[in-house]
């Protein structure tokens, strides 16, 4: 009889984790996955699903003012911030369940309760303790910001989703992808925003044109955008927070959220006691290219090890580690040109190399871009514009990046994802005939270099 419980023991129910364990066992691999929370993790819980949802929620503002130029002759109607929780909530509910019984189906123990190493192979589990020959530690990240004076009373993307009410105005701290796509959340269910932003544009490494369009457009729809700025201090003044900005101004608001940052979840995990590392700065736990630790038998993916903090590439790394452990094919995961969008108000899609990234790796650029009014907004009247960007390598034709802000810029780039990983060059983007009337033909009719 085996020395050990599992052959693999799974710490943290999340995206990467689920399809680690899954795979696992369909490799025939005898597999417990260890869940604190809700099962799903970050992305079903308080990530990219419910975030998603809310975003769909606010897009109807717009669509009801489009509208009328179009000949509807419609009143906005009232929005209810108690049914879209609720109904999100139901949903969400019904996404644990199945990734439940998706577990379950495969062959999964499902353990309840968080996990602590008691040495490399032993983790204990509230009164219980498994033994496992490999573990896997995918306990993601968790919503990080510093302690200014009156830090506690901001909170974090993870409450925004189960507000009692929506406030009548909110200063959010951090211009990254979860500031800009909440600012734009907020701001069309008619929330007066601040977007408090270190840098000199938001979006801090996409393409520049990219960070100048988007920057410019959330402008366009009302938010107040305060670049080049931090939040000092908050303090409280009657039921109003107030934050004070690095350049002495105040801003009042009902709520404050903090979305300037994220930080590998190893909180409890007792690791010492297994004698795994994590890097000084951020926490992250260090992992070879396969995901190994510095301890033999333990392993480590997804956000916890600070690579890429998107959900494919936690599913990615969860297949790869299955594919070595327990396949019988050793896989590494490939992050050149991983796509990626911002559900910002407008999109952003982009994949590839950013104008500057593509210049300092050495390469004579192409530059190709075109800023259009999209064909909806002729008669919608709304002043919206849709960029779209491409760099070019000019020595070889290849495209290096393509870059989109505009409605459904993360649907558009997926396709082109596909053509950047096969190799496309200019001359087959040009080749290809477009789907007319679209804003995605742009893409393959831009004939003129702008430098
Ligand atoms: P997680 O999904 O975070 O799972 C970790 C799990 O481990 C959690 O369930 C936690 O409870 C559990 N856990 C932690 N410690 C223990 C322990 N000691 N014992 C047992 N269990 C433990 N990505 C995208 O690709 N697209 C998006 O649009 C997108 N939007 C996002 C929006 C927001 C607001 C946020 C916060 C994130 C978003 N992400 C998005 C990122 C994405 O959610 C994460 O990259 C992804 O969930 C990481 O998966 P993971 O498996 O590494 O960790």
């Amino acid at each position: 009889m085996s020395e050990y419980d599992y052959d693999f023991a799974v710490i943290g129910g999340g995206s990467g984790g689920v399809r680690a364990a899954r795979m696992s066992a369909s490799f025939g691999a005898k597999v417990a996955i260890i869940e604190g929370a809700a099962m799903g993790g970050t992305c079903v819980n308080v990530g990219c699903v419910p975030k998603k949802l809310f975003v769909y929620a606010a897009s109807f503002a717009e669509s009801f003012e489009d509208a009328r130029g179009f000949g509807w002759a419609s009143t906005r109607p009232a929005f209810d911030w108690s049914t879209l929780v609720d109904a999100k909530n139901r949903e969400i509910t019904r996404l644990n369940g199945i990734y439940e019984s998706i577990l379950e189906k495969a062959g999964v123990d499902i353990v309840r309760g968080f996990a602590a190493f008691e040495d490399p192979h032993t983790l204990r589990v509230d009164d219980r303790t498994l033994r496992a020959e490999t573990i896997l530690i995918a306990t993601g990240g968790k919503p990080w910001w510093p302690k200014i004076p009156g830090h506690e009373l901001g909170i974090s993307s993870n409450e925004c989703f189960y507000l009692e009410s929506l406030p009548e105005r909110i200063v959010i701290a951090g211009g990254g992808y979860i500031g800009v796509e909440f600012a734009g959340i907020f701001k069309l269910l008619g929330v007066d925003v601040h977007l408090v932003h270190r840098g000199d544009l938001l979006l801090n490494r996409f393409d520049q044109d990219v960070r100048r369009h988007l920057t410019e457009e959330m402008r366009n729809k009302g938010i107040h955008v305060h670049l080049g700025q931090t939040i000092e201090r908050l303090h409280r003044q009657g039921s109003a927070i107030v934050a004070t900005l690095k350049n002495g101004e105040s801003l009042e608001a009902d709520l404050q959220m903090a979305a300037v940052g994220r930080r590998p979840n190893t909180a409890g995990l007792k690791l010492e006691a297994a004698g795994v590392d994590v890097d000084r700065e951020r926490g992250a736990i260090v992992v070879d290219d396969d995901f190994r630790t510095s301890t033999p038998n333990i392993y480590a993916i997804g956000d916890v090890i600070d690579r890429l903090q998107l959900t494919p590439v936690a599913l990615a790394e969860g297949m790869a580690l299955a594919k070595t452990l327990y396949g019988g094919t050793p896989t590494n995961v490939d992050y050149d040109a991983i796509p990626t969008a911002v559900f910002s108000t407008p999109n952003v899609g982009t994949v590839g190399l950013t104008e500057d990234a593509a210049w300092h790796r050495g390469h004579e650029c192409t530059i190709f871009r075109s800023v259009f009014t999209p064909m909806k907004h002729t008669l919608s009247g709304r002043h919206e514009k849709t960029m779209m960007k491409l760099v070019v390598c000019a020595e070889t034709d290849r495209v290096l990046g393509v870059h989109m802000v505009g409605p459904d810029a993360g649907e558009i780039i997926q396709g082109f994802a596909v053509a950047l990983k096969c190799g496309a060059t200019k001359a087959q983007l040009d080749s290809t005939i477009g789907i007319h009337p679209t804003a995605a033909e742009e893409l393959v009719t831009m004939r003129t270099p702008v430098s």
